[in-house]
């Protein structure tokens, strides 16, 4: 059976959270004299929320979760490093990442002194199945499944995901920051019955709001429990909480911009496609297409001197390009830069 105790570091364990004056007093007041702040009104003169009470439980009702099962971060990077310092006893413990994929498993790994295990994805970037990895899955630590994968643009098979976290003896993490330009369904459906199962999801990309800085991690409540008690106690400023309180009750206009963004994927890759100096167009469920050109490297600069930016993957899948879907002006322009370029 799997047990949380077994796997989080002892000085995790056995450490006392820092209790913040909000978080020893919860109720309401009339006069607050126990955080030192300066009583005079800004708007901001007050400590936030140090467990955003407010904003997961709409997040819950949206998720169909309970509050006790959600950490909120600053943007999901901090719920990634947190589960390193928490659950990674550093020198001896490991991270499990599928390459290509997303960087920052890597670098927090490194920040940790966690050392990585790059493991192959199959030919149409897929996962093996356990018994296929079993020998290089021995020790245990945290194993990351992003999912759609940046910058592969692929979901990956929720069964095969069931597979491997039914038989690590570690924490999965999948990270679904593009879920929601997926027709896949979220992993959050194999919670209840997967112990070692962490779901990273974020307000920066479908939500609109990476300038807020607030990701969320799913879990059971013992792994939650431990989040929180690592984390720093006010993580999640006011303002953030606010906005994103605020974007959550317009869900109408995000699901139309996403709406935008899918047809938008669909038309830039038909489009992509017909260009001479395209080798291929990997399909995507995310905001993004990965495109592997034959002349890559010259491309990317020539868009740079043109004034485009897009992301040079060349390094992570040969001869390719990550672009992210813009605005419908945006993709034609793009589109006839790289049309011209061609004559
Ligand atoms: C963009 C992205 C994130 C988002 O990180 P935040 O810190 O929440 O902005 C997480 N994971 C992947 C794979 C991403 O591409």
């Amino acid at each position: 059976m799997f047990n949380i105790e077994n796997i989080t570091r002892k000085n995790i364990l056995q450490m006392k959270a820092y209790s913040s004056a909000r978080s020893e007093f919860q109720g309401f007041a009339n006069v607050f004299l126990d955080a030192n702040e300066n009583p005079n009104e800004t708007m901001l003169n007050r400590y936030p929320d140090p467990l955003q009470k407010e904003l997961k439980k709409e997040i819950g009702k949206l998720k169909g979760i309970g509050s006790s099962r959600i950490f909120l971060g600053n943007g999901s990077d901090e719920a990634i490093d947190l589960l390193f310092r928490a659950f990674c006893e550093p020198g001896v413990d490991r991270a499990f990442i599928f390459p290509p994929t997303y960087g920052m498993y890597s670098v927090s790994a490194a920040i940790n002194n966690v050392e990585v295990v790059e493991l192959s994805l199959e030919n149409d970037f897929q996962l093996p199945l356990f018994d296929a990895i079993k020998d290089q899955l021995q020790s245990a630590g945290l194993l990351f499944i992003c999912s759609p994968n940046n910058p592969t643009g692929n979901v990956i098979n929720k069964k095969a995901i069931q597979n491997i976290a039914d038989n690590f003896s570690g924490l999965v993490v999948v990270d679904e920051a593009y879920i929601d330009f997926s027709t896949e369904k979220s992993t959050l459906s194999l919670l209840n019955e997967t112990p070692n199962l962490v779901v990273l999801q974020t307000f920066s990309k479908a939500w609109g709001l990476a300038g807020l800085r607030v990701g969320m991690a799913f879990a059971s409540e013992e792994i939650i429990n431990i989040l929180n008690k690592i984390k720093p106690p006010y993580n999640i400023n006011t303002l953030s909480q606010k906005e994103a309180l605020k974007i959550l009750t317009k869900s109408s206009v995000t699901e139309d911009q996403i709406e935008t963004i899918k047809k938008e994927r669909e038309k830039l890759s038909v489009e992509l496609k017909q260009l001479d100096n395209v080798v291929q167009v990997f399909p995507s469920e995310a905001n993004f297409i990965l495109v592997e050109f034959e002349n890559s490297e010259a491309l990317f600069n020539t868009l740079i001197e043109k004034g485009i930016i897009v992301r040079n993957r060349s390094k992570q899948v040969k001869g390719c390009i990550r672009i992210t879907v813009g605005t419908p002006e945006e993709n034609t322009l793009l589109l006839n830069t790289l049309k011209e370029m061609q004559r």
